[in-house]
């Protein structure tokens, strides 16, 4: 993909995320790896509203070379970036049912969300919980790239998730099956639940190995 169809995707992924409500306001941002450098969101910009040649473009270092200046959380997509080569794509969202999952107090950390269907297992394998540090902090950054090699997708408590993906669509995609699951896990919470067993969940990550 060249660099142009590349800022009309993020652009319409964007408006496509803003215009269902996954994500408000300035919130959100999406990145793009454009061989050894890469597009992001710009600060304070509504995934609604993103302009193609606006969108920043940073370096390995995050070292802003051109567009605006890059979404204050640019490090928290470097961390994965670093640390899973295979990823194309980050998208990090406050979608409300996942950021509400995020505040729970009484879930696992290693895997915040159980497997309740297949598509999630597929999609997000496992949820660790990462500990709550301030938006754009760079201990942030380093608390996801210590997990990063093991987990594609994470959720930030009391914050939201965070997805790598192998294309900005696969990341987009991976990121509203645990917005979805995390409405589910939530409806569900008072109910008894029939999850899907150790053996079913194995099964699943055999035959759809990560990409
Ligand atoms: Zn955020």
């Amino acid at each position: 993909m060249n660099e142009a169809d590349l800022r009309e995707q993020i652009v319409r992924f964007g408006r496509s995320l803003f215009e269902r409500g996954l994500t408000s306001g300035i919130s959100g941002n999406l990145s793009a790896r454009w061989g050894e450098r890469y597009l992001m969101t710009p600060t304070n910009s509504c995934l609604g509203a993103l302009e193609e040649d606006r969108l920043s473009l940073v370096d390995r270092q995050g070292r802003p070379l051109s567009g605006d200046p890059p979404t204050r959380e640019v490090f928290l997509h470097l961390a994965l970036y670093d640390e899973r080569p295979s990823a194309a794509a980050v998208v990090h969202l406050h979608c409300t049912h996942a950021v509400a999952v995020s505040c729970l107090a009484d879930v696992d950390p290693r895997d915040v969300i159980p497997p309740l269907t297949a598509y999630y297992v597929v999609r997000v394998r496992r949820l660790p919980l990462i500990p709550y540090y301030p938006p754009g902090d760079l201990a942030l950054a380093q608390a996801v790239r210590a997990l990063a090699a093991d987990h594609g997708a994470m959720l930030l408590a009391n914050h939201g998730p965070v997805v790598a993906a192998g294309s900005l669509e696969a990341a987009v995609y991976a990121i509203e099956e645990l917005e979805e699951t995390a409405r589910l896990f939530l409806m569900l919470r008072k109910e008894k639940v029939r999850q899907l067993t150790a053996e079913q969940v194995e099964e699943l990550r055999r035959r759809y190995p990560e990409a």
